[in-house]
């Protein structure tokens, strides 16, 4: 989750849900026809160069950004969060699920007819939120996980509130139910752990920081890494409890470590593809965010965003 204007979001929910009562909804959903500032930039420049398979998908919007890796971009919500589908000759490894808005299930059985297994780059909603739906998820051996594979309703709610929506929510979904839904773990990962998908191997490398449960993907013969939410091109999400910044920076430099073997980096949020010299440059902004530098402003209750070499960090409030 990486949103800056959220919490003031959050917000404005409760107070329509507080005067509205239970016809709230129905009022938040006219306001999202107003087009909310976070969309009207859409579509990303980035993406004119990237090719554009299923694109009669009406909620997701799926690239091909590799041989054999198409990302599963949700441009319709706030978070702009992407799932990535790396297929081999045998199984194919879904790194993360999306929102549960709209029927991943859907597009990954248009896009490979291989077995899908689920891995996740870490267990917010947005990430977890068609784990439901498949019928073999690793988890990473941690109680955060094992948490949040309980399934959750108010991160989920949260991500419906207005602002958070741009254009149609998919046919059939039903807000008022809207929650992550609980996912049983088939098998307990860590660090190291690879699968073997035929023809590539994935390799994952714990990456604790953003939250307990944190890894990235390699595949080393391809040179691409999958970075989660450890490192995307928008504001960082660095305040939420289950956060450790100690973690965060020894996680960021195992990954900058990474970058001579590396082609291409493609994180979980806004755009897919990045170049591997950002993770060095990413090392030396958290750095010197943490040494007192940079630009800090005030961003809602309790939080500030951190600016310093084209990174932007949103944390607690100092
Ligand atoms: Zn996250």
């Amino acid at each position: 989750m990486h949103r800056l204007a959220k919490a003031r979001l959050k917000m404005a929910f409760a107070l329509a849900l507080a005067f509205c009562g239970p016809g709230a909804f129905a009022q938040s959903q006219d306001q999202t026809k107003e087009i909310p500032d976070w969309c009207k930039p859409l579509p990303r420049p980035e993406y004119q160069s990237l090719e554009r398979v299923l694109p009669n998908e009406p909620w997701f919007e799926v690239y091909k950004v590799a041989a054999g890796v198409f990302a599963i971009y949700e441009p319709h919500q706030a978070e702009e969060v992407i799932s990535y589908l790396i297929v081999g000759h045998k199984q194919a490894v879904l790194f993360d699920t999306g929102m549960g808005i709209g029927n991943i299930r859907n597009v990954t059985s248009r896009l490979t007819s291989r077995p899908v297994v689920v891995l996740n780059s870490h267990t917010h909603n947005d990430h977890v939120g068609g784990n439901w739906q498949y019928g073999f998820i690793y988890g990473m051996d941690t109680d955060f996980t094992r948490k949040n594979a309980k399934g959750s309703r108010e991160d989920a709610q949260a991500e419906l509130a207005p602002g958070e929506i741009c254009g149609d929510l998919p046919k059939g979904f039903d807000a008022k139910t809207y929650a992550t839904k609980p996912w049983r773990i088939s098998h307990f990962i860590r660090d190291g752990f690879r699968v073997n998908l035929g023809g590539r191997t994935l390799e994952v490398i714990a990456t604790p920081g953003h939250t307990p449960d944190a890894i990235a993907l390699i595949d080393r013969e391809n040179g691409l890494l999958f970075t989660g939410d450890t490192y995307y091109p928008a504001p960082i999400w660095l305040f939420r409890p289950e956060t450790d910044l100690d973690a965060y920076v020894a996680s960021v430099k195992r990954l900058a470590a990474l970058a001579p073997e590396v082609k291409l980096v493609l994180g979980a949020h806004n755009i897919p593809v990045a170049k591997p010299s950002v993770l060095p440059d990413l090392v030396a902004a958290i750095e010197a965010v943490r040494a007192g530098q940079g630009t800090i402003k005030p961003a809602g209750k309790g939080k500030a965003t951190h600016e310093f070499g084209g990174f932007t960090f949103l944390m607690s409030a100092p």
